[in-house]
């Protein structure tokens, strides 16, 4: 077990076919699988598909999988963070992504997915719970913050499943969960720029706990806040997408 490369390997059954029956498989789609380890979900997904391609950085893990599922599986050998993606789907289908990622990896491979989105169908993904929890966070609760921001112009999120320690081996120390992630075909909102959008929620999570107007302080404009309707004692959690955007419009 190599504890650098987050290797928490499924063993449950039943979660495995939870997770296969929540992605829907049907032969001709191509699934990219991230982390494949020792193919717990490889294999189910391998039975539907009759080929798939998986990134594995471990190399002794890629050598097993390579001998046991041999050339149709197109093995990519090495850090997921490297590959691109859009690059991976060419001028076929949008890939269908699907991993139970390395959770040490998972904030900057979201984001990695979230650029390369025009290349994705959907994705399917296993996150420690509490990375699930910030996705899907309404506005004005603990856990809303950048990550939900930065993901609602683009994509849908569904929770799937809750999946616990006892389904992998080792325990990892943390709760899991299953999402998908479906890239929308128009952006939900129109963010202007997304340097700007990205500058304007950078910095009003920045410090959460100090109001908008002293948080945006040098990003929006005086004034802009009140030309738009927002409180500018108000923090930012209490603020939907929708106004961040609305906010990334008006810094421009
Ligand atoms: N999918 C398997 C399962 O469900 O049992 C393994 C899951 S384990 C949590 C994560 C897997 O991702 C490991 O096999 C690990 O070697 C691999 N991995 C870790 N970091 C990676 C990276 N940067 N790029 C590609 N694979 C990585």
């Amino acid at each position: 077990m190599r504890k650098r490369f987050g290797q928490h390997f499924l063993h449950d059954p039943q979660v495995i076919a939870r997770i296969v029956a929540a992605i829907e498989p049907r032969r001709g789609d191509r699934v990219l699988e991230i982390g494949p380890g020792r193919g717990a979900l490889t294999a189910p997904l391998f039975d539907r598909l009759g080929a798939l391609t998986a990134i594995e950085i471990d190399r002794d893990l890629a050598r097993h999988l390579g001998a046991r599922f041999g050339p149709a599986l197109e093995l990519i050998n090495t850090d997921v963070l490297e590959v691109d993606i859009a690059a991976l789907r060419g001028s076929g289908e949008p890939l269908r992504v699907v991993g139970n990622l390395p959770y040490n990896i998972s904030t900057p491979l979201l984001f990695r997915l979230l650029e390369q989105r025009t290349a994705i169908r959907d994705m399917h993904l296993m996150l420690q719970k509490e990375v699930v929890d910030r996705m899907v966070a309404p506005p004005g609760s603990k856990t809303y913050g950048r990550l939900t921001v930065m993901l609602a112009p683009w994509v849908r999120i569904e929770r799937l499943l809750s999946v616990g320690p006892g389904a992998f081996t080792p325990p990892p120390k943390v709760s899991s969960a299953v999402v998908r992630i479906t890239p929308l075909a128009m952006p939900a909102f129109d963010i202007g720029s997304t340097a700007s959008f990205d500058r304007v929620v950078r910095a009003a999570f920045a410090q959460r706990r100090k109001t908008l107007r002293n948080a945006l302080k040098g990003t929006v404009a005086a004034g802009v806040l009140e030309q738009l309707g927002i409180d500018p004692r108000a923090r930012a959690e209490t603020l939907a997408a929708a106004q961040y955007a609305a906010l990334a419009r008006a810094a421009g």
